[in-house]
């Protein structure tokens, strides 16, 4: 129970990140297809590559 009311949360912060967020504000990019990304995934959404480097700048 508490899992989807946490799962939801974390749904409702990445749209507004998505939705703010520019280029110059993504934490995380895929080595593999050069996406990137605004949160900390263990997967590329694009590709399924694990290979995810966060971004230092
Ligand atoms: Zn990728």
């Amino acid at each position: 129970m508490s899992l989807f009311n946490d799962l939801g949360r974390k749904v409702e912060e990445l749209k507004q990140e998505v939705g703010n967020a520019s280029d110059d504000e993504a934490t995380h990019r895929c080595l593999e297809c050069d996406t990137l990304l605004y949160a900390d995934h263990d997967e590329c959404p694009e590709c399924g590559s694990t290979s995810i480097l966060a971004r230092s700048d």
